[in-house]
């Protein structure tokens, strides 16, 4: 059955105990006549993800409770002035439909997602009774990732993050000044009032099972972590300002990764005629995340453009390692293993390897490196082995991928779209 069907199906499912039955001559209720005529914004899609940092990948249930809001957000699809077929699923309808798909195999865990259709609280109320429905009544015990909306009270984030594997708090811009220019009615404090909060219940419930609590799956605690979204290109807030407010998330804990989503002009909203993003800004700030959480780099370390930018030309990392020609060629060999995760084309698990197997014979040069995992072609401009410099060129020579200027549009069309990514955080 391909993916259509089955969520053609889901669909029906919603009429279930109203007018009609699963199947044909399904009559939806008014609220969900548009279900199909949503486009891009229909309410359910499968989605494999990696729901640890390693591990195998999960397909994840995704369902948008709501596409109606009150919001009226600049850059929103879903923004209260725009013509929008609207739909929106009871919470008894969510959880009767995802366990049709559970019962089928069809994923295996939830991300439920929603507009703001009414007051904050009451939409939190229907995510909480979601919820609760799953793990007390049916008790299910798999991945489930909701999100939590400004305005919510703080026994509601508490509630929701204790029965929730993660969270996500969406700040969309790094301050109050920018957050409010293109979304008028929102206040960088109150969405910083929720998020800390679930913020705090991860870590605390951290700490409890570091003493001993043990993991109760119908009671999770957030335990996978936060997650919060920046629409970036959207606001004049530079790559440095963004990256700046993340620092200060992760450091506050509980923070298991941010998303950028490069900003897309969506038809019929005030930003319709503005200039999208180019993804590739997008793909920047996430490889420089990377180098945060994954490389042991501060980011003090992190190379910005005079604009306050990451370079669109080369990878983060590659700008470092241009930055500090003093600390090239290391020689992998020797070096530690925090030293080759500095080099362009060596991560975590090849940086392990070499130092775990560069003392055996077999290893001699280049082309072992490469059965460890270094990626020679970016790698070589950088390393040497016992004293002897591996690649022949430069690395400036390696590096000029693209010119300034192809960067900058590099997979930016001057489109103007229907929704955008960011949408289904
Ligand atoms: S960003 Fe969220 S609050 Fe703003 S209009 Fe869109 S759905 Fe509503």
């Amino acid at each position: 059955m391909d993916t259509e069907t089955k969520l053609d199906i889901l669909m029906s499912l919603a009429a279930d105990d109203h007018e009609g039955r699963p199947g044909s001559d399904v009559v939806l209720p008014p609220r969900l006549r548009n279900m199909r005529k949503a486009g891009a914004l229909r309410p359910f899609n499968l989605r494999d993800v990696r729901v640890g940092s390693s591990g195998p990948k999960a397909k994840l249930f995704r369902i948008l409770m709501t596409n109606a809001c009150s919001f009226n957000c600049h850059y929103c699809p879903m923004r209260r002035d725009r013509e929008l077929p609207r739909t929106l699923l009871k919470p008894q309808e969510m959880v009767r439909i995802f366990l049709h798909v559970l019962a089928r195999g069809w994923a295996s865990g939830l991300f439920i997602t929603t507009g703001i259709p009414a007051h904050p609280v009451k939409v939190m109320d229907d995510l909480i009774t979601v919820l609760e429905l799953l793990r007390e009544r049916h008790a299910f015990r798999g991945y489930i990732h909701v999100k939590i909306v400004p305005g919510a009270e703080t026994a509601q984030v508490d509630r929701i993050t204790a029965l929730a594997n993660r969270v996500s708090v969406n700040l969309e811009a790094p301050c109050g000044d920018s957050l409010t220019a293109i979304a008028p009615e929102k206040r960088i404090e109150t969405t910083l009032v929720a998020l800390r909060r679930a913020q705090q219940r991860v870590v605390e419930g951290r700490a409890e099972e570091r003493e001993g609590r043990p993991r109760d799956a119908l009671l999770p605690q957030g335990a996978a972590g936060l997650t919060t979204q920046f629409v970036v290109g959207a606001t004049p807030d530079t790559d440095h300002t963004i990256m700046g407010k993340t620092v200060e998330l992760y450091a506050a804990g509980g923070v298991h990764h941010t998303h950028f989503s490069a900003f897309r002009p969506i038809r019929d909203t005030p930003l319709e005629n503005a200039r999208g993003a180019p993804p590739l800004r997008e793909h920047r700030l996430y490889q420089a995340d990377h180098l945060l959480r994954d490389y042991r780099f501060a980011y003090e370390e992190l190379v910005f453009g005079a604009d306050g930018n990451l370079p669109l030309a080369h990878d983060p990392k590659v700008a470092w390692a241009l930055a500090h020609p003093e600390q090239f060629p290391l020689d992998a060999f020797t070096a530690s293993y925090s030293a080759l995760l500095r080099v362009p084309g060596i991560g975590p698990l090849s940086a392990r390897r070499l130092v775990e197997q560069r003392r055996a014979s077999t290893v001699r040069g280049l082309s072992d490196l490469q059965k460890l995992g270094v990626a020679i072609t970016r790698a070589q401009g950088f390393l040497a082995w016992k004293g002897k410099r591996l690649g022949a060129e430069r690395w400036k020579e390696q590096l000029s991928l693209w010119d300034v200027e192809e960067a900058q549009t590099l997979g930016m069309r001057n489109d103007v779209f229907e929704f955008s990514p960011g949408t289904f955080r």
